[in-house]
């Protein structure tokens, strides 16, 4: 059994929690909280060890949350940390992660030299396997390199432009918005999604721009890829649709907006309405020559975590990146 801990039970951690209670081959040892909020009293009320920082101890205390001790406990106790705290306080424990001599993934907000490797199971397992410190690439990557790693096999990619619409902030955001605009961002082209594609797919020639728009659910990217033979609709469909971790959702099923998806997986029962697979809107796939355009949508809260089930499963030394991806994406009901 591989034994896990998980830094950070917010919206990613308490995924990543569940998930690796999930798997037949990991133990949770527990999560890290620093104030004792809802997602600490439902964490306790799953059964799951509570661990905290030195300084926030007194006050789980005074309200009456029992915890099993600090977060260097929970560390120590562990084979593999999954850091998933705020962008850019994960580079902040790496020192201490690596001082105990334990291994660790790190989340897409942290910055891509703080691991040895950027990941993204459809694309580079075996790059992670026996890693000390590997990153899963954040929500947008993770769906662009989904598509396009699953899009290379079918004919080698040359050149991709997207446009990317992503989600203002997540549900229980109460802070964040925009509330009645859309943000252009138009002083970073190519967006920082096209620079992070490049940390995986190191030559691939990639410019995406972005747009903030007002909504929770979920992001859609708009891509145009070009590849280096001439393909047919047909060849994408069938490619997409031999993938696991890819679903398409046609007209016929009259699921066209992500409003329409995210109930779906309620309707599914799905945990958290989460949505771990890549949804292609199947009526936007169209081919003109060597040109691929699609739309997909991303469920920017639950996308990476069968990522991170897969990096923690990598870094333990496990090499079969296609029989990790089986095992992860079975416990988790994920559709293949
Ligand atoms: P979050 O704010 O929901 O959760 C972070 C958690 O870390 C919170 O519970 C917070 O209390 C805790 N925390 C804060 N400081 C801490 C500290 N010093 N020590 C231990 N715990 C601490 O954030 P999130 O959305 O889950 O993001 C986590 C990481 O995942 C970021 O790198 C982010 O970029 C990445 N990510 C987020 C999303 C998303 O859509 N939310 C998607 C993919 C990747």
């Amino acid at each position: 059994m591989i034994k896990v801990a998980v830094n950070g039970y917010g919206t990613i951690g308490k995924r990543v929690a569940s998930a690796i209670l999930a798997q037949p081959d990991m133990s949770l040892i527990g999560v890290s909280k620093t104030s004792p909020n809802y997602e600490a009293y439902q964490a306790q009320k799953m059964g799951m060890s509570l661990y905290v920082t030195k300084e926030s101890a007194k006050e789980f205390e005074e309200a009456g949350i029992k915890v099993k001790g600090v977060l260097e406990d929970m560390i120590r106790e562990a084979d593999v940390v999954v850091d998933a705290t705020p962008n850019g306080v994960g580079a902040q424990y790496k020192q201490i992660y690596s001082s105990m001599g334990k291994r660790a993934l790190f989340q897409g907000g942290e910055k891509a030299n703080v691991a040895d490797v950027s990941f993204s199971a459809l694309c580079n397992y075996d790059e992670a396997v026996d890693k000390k410190f590997v990153r899963v690439v954040s929500c947008n990557t993770t769906g662009l390199l989904r598509t396009l790693c699953t899009l290379n096999k079918m004919s080698k990619i040359t050149k991709v432009r997207g446009t990317i619409v992503r989600r203002a902030a997540d549900p229980k955001e109460v802070k964040k918005g925009p509330i009645n605009s859309l943000i252009p961002d138009p002083a970073s082209i190519p967006s920082h999604h096209a620079k992070d594609v490049n940390t995986v797919l190191k030559d691939l020639d990639i410019v995406t721009m972005a747009v903030i728009a007002p909504t929770t659910l979920m992001h859609v990217h708009m891509l145009d890829i070009t590849v280096s033979t001439s393909v047919t609709r047909e060849d994408v469909l069938s490619v997409m649709k031999s993938t696991p971790r890819i679903l398409l959702a046609s007209s016929k099923s009259k699921v066209g907006s992500t409003a329409e998806i995210v109930e779906v997986a309620r309707d599914m029962g799905r945990n958290r309405n989460d949505l771990y697979e890549l949804i292609i809107f199947e009526d936007s796939i169209s081919v003109k020559g060597n040109e691929v355009f699609l739309m997909y949508a991303v469920h920017q809260e639950s996308i990476v975590v069968p990522e991170n089930i897969d990096a923690i499963r990598a870094v333990s030394g496990f090499s079969d990146g296609r029989k990790s991806m089986e095992i992860t994406n079975t416990s988790m009901g994920i559709r293949t």
